[in-house]
């Protein structure tokens, strides 16, 4: 009887021991969209680049990040890694001296493109229109036209060093003024980041202005720009940290960025494809591989601040990486997927750089719904913060659901536009592959010619 019971017993133990198939996890469509739904509320205004709410949703992220069981990175106390930001604003108080006697000022001097310093230096006129001519000098008087724009002129200028490009104003000026909202381009820099050589700020010199600073070739010319004084901005990275079982197998760096460009035209451009969508692919990621135990290899999941102004936040986590940029292994970024590309196959997101690596073919053979980028001309591969990445060496892609959307940076990029049951797919389709990539040693290679410069 004993025997038998035990036999019983042991055989009832037996069968509710054996593993059942482990149900796959499913990423379910209002996780997703509650995140886009607070991302992208009205509450957040746009969540622009270095400001409160831009901080607010840093904070949402590391909530839950802690909720979903991750921990701080290695070294940091909390989730949210933050750097200080200079991005002057200009009082619009801009005047240019030639031999110490006013030239142009007001209405006849239109900065196209400033980093608010003062210029000095002496004035070299350009003879030709072609940039391959152009004369030694800190500040030129260019004519650029049809052949030679003025995109090739500064590119020719910043590799040479120039400090100011002085052009006639005229009806290209006028519009490029116009596709610039009117505002002077004024690029934001980490404090932290040393200063390098000046980039050629451009500046539109009504006609009459202009022909007096033609002939005065090789005089002294000073160009002042008044800054408004304002508190230092700082922008949020929040960070968290899934612990590998190995030390020594890599880290897996996930990415998207939480910022957006804010208040435009009186109108807010609200970022819930671009890119709260990315970062409830973030968030979710990190739901789905924290529930799947201890990987092998650890696994940083990120959300940039500051990636509208300049790819700030990541240039500066690459600049203090939790943990040594050695130790990643790859990255994958994720962008804009709140949206499909009517020219993709159904349900499929494309990766930017494909060809770079062999990371999207991996990846594609374990299930994600990826493919190459359709426009590389477009040089979107550089364009997020996964360039950042790239740029130390790490294999670093983004991927995307359609990058030239027609609500790209307009106030149409709100929650009603979402497309979710396609974010969920897609999100779900890389939850294999990334618990794949956690618990192998598969570490992605660039392909020759592959690893930018
Ligand atoms: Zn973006």
């Amino acid at each position: 009887m004993l025997f038998r019971t035990f036999l019983s017993v042991s055989a009832a133990l037996v069968i509710v021991s054996t593993p059942a198939l482990a149900e796959p996890w499913k990423v379910k469509q209002e996780w997703v969209s509650s995140h886009t739904s607070f991302l992208a509320s009205e509450a957040l205004q746009g969540r622009t680049s270095a400001t409160r709410d831009e901080a607010i949703a840093a904070a949402y992220i590391a909530a839950q990040f802690e909720a979903f069981g991750l921990k701080p990175a290695p070294g940091m106390t909390s989730y949210i890694q933050t750097a200080a930001i200079d991005h002057p604003e200009l009082d619009g108080k801009a005047r240019l001296t030639a031999g110490g006697v006013d030239v142009a000022q007001g209405q006849g001097l239109t900065l196209y493109y400033s980093h608010g310093q003062t210029i000095t230096g002496k004035i070299a006129v350009a003879k030709s229109s072609d940039p391959a001519q152009m004369p030694d000098g800190d500040i030129l008087i260019i004519t650029p036209d049809a052949k030679f724009t003025l995109g090739a002129w500064w590119r020719a200028a910043v590799q040479k060093g120039v400090k100011l490009l002085i052009v006639r104003e005229s009806d290209d000026t006028k519009k490029r003024m116009e596709g610039i909202g009117g505002e002077t381009m004024v690029p934001a820099r980490l404090v932290e980041q040393p200063v390098e050589k000046p980039r050629a700020d451009i500046a539109f010199v009504a006609a009459d202005a202009f022909d007096k600073l033609m002939k005065a070739d090789g005089q002294d010319i000073t160009f002042t720009v008044g800054q408004v004084k304002k508190p230092q901005q700082i922008t949020s990275n929040a960070i968290g940290w899934l612990q590998g079982s190995d030390p020594n197998a890599g880290v897996i760096l996930i990415s998207a960025h939480l910022d957006a460009i804010g208040a435009h035209d009186d109108k807010v451009v609200l970022g819930a494809n671009d890119d709260a969508s990315g970062v409830a692919a973030v968030l979710e990621l990190a739901r789905a591989l924290s529930a799947g135990g201890q990987p092998k290899r650890s696994v940083m999941f990120v959300a940039y601040g500051a990636e509208e102004i300049g790819l700030l936040g990541s240039q500066y986590f690459a600049m203090k990486p939790p943990v040594p940029l050695e130790s990643i292994v790859a990255n994958l970024e994720i962008e804009m997927i709140g949206q499909q590309d009517p020219k993709m196959p159904a349900g499929v997101m494309m990766m930017t750089g494909f060809d770079r690596s062999d990371f999207g073919e991996s990846l594609k053979a374990k299930g994600a719904l990826i493919a190459p980028d359709l426009y590389p001309e477009q040089n979107f591969f550089e364009r997020s913060d996964n360039y950042q990445l790239a740029l130390q060496g790490i294999v670093a892609h983004t991927v995307s659901g359609w990058a030239v959307t027609p609500t790209y940076h307009s106030p149409d990029d709100n929650i009603a536009n979402l497309n979710l049951p396609f974010m969920t797919q897609a999100i779900q389709s890389l939850v294999e592959p990334v618990t794949w990539l956690a618990n192998g040693d598969y570490t992605p290679k660039w392909k020759e010619g592959g690893r930018p410069k």
